[in-house]
């Protein structure tokens, strides 16, 4: 099922999300979910803190986008990050292994936004999967970059928390009205 993916101005985005223990019934069928919803967007990858859930669940494909490589280690051997894809994380743990470099992002929670970021280029990642098996594996690139924003969300961090101070005020209106109508839908929601 397509999830309404929730935007800046909801108080879910600011969640921390709890760590799964075990891979439920309804943690599966969320995951599937969330899958379905990051296609029907066309996302690089969605948090459960966007589909209201304060879970350290994410999702991540990055086969959409062929513009901008990845890079993937596994056992320290080079792997096609295809073959990763999509890639479900809970409870991801991320170590940054090399200097932070520039790179545009966006989310789906705020549409039409966009900054450069500055984040390590290359990560090693270690988590669960859906299967709750543990992972792990090195990556850069685009995959890098799409996990520690992810990553992110999952502790109630956005992107706007990132980027420069200069960009935020450029942005600022279209986050103020951004803000306002999320919350409008909300206080409509509670009425
Ligand atoms: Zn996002």
């Amino acid at each position: 099922m397509v999830l309404p993916i929730v935007k800046y101005g909801h108080p879910a985005l600011r969640q921390r999300g709890a760590t799964v223990t075990v891979v439920t019934p309804e943690i599966r069928q969320l995951i599937a979910d969330m899958l379905e919803t990051m296609l029907a967007a066309r996302g690089v990858g969605l948090a459960a803190q966007q589909v209201a859930q304060a879970l350290q669940v994410a999702v991540i494909d990055v086969r959409g986008v062929t513009d901008r490589p990845s890079t993937l280690l596994v056992a320290g051997q080079p792997t096609s990050p295809e073959a990763l894809m999509p890639l479900v994380l809970l409870n991801p743990v991320v170590t940054p292994i090399n200097a932070a470099v520039i790179g545009p992002e966006g989310c789906l929670s705020f549409p039409e936004l966009y900054a450069d970021i500055s984040r390590p280029e290359s990560v090693d990642v270690e988590a669960l999967n859906e299967h709750g098996q543990t992972v792990r594996f090195r990556c850069g690139g685009l995959l890098a970059r799409a996990i520690q924003h992810e990553l992110d969300h999952l502790r109630g961090v956005l992107f706007i928390d990132r980027m420069s101070r200069a960009r935020k005020e450029e942005l600022r209106e279209e986050l103020d009205e951004l803000q306002a109508e999320t919350k409008a839908g909300l206080a409509k929601l509670a009425r």
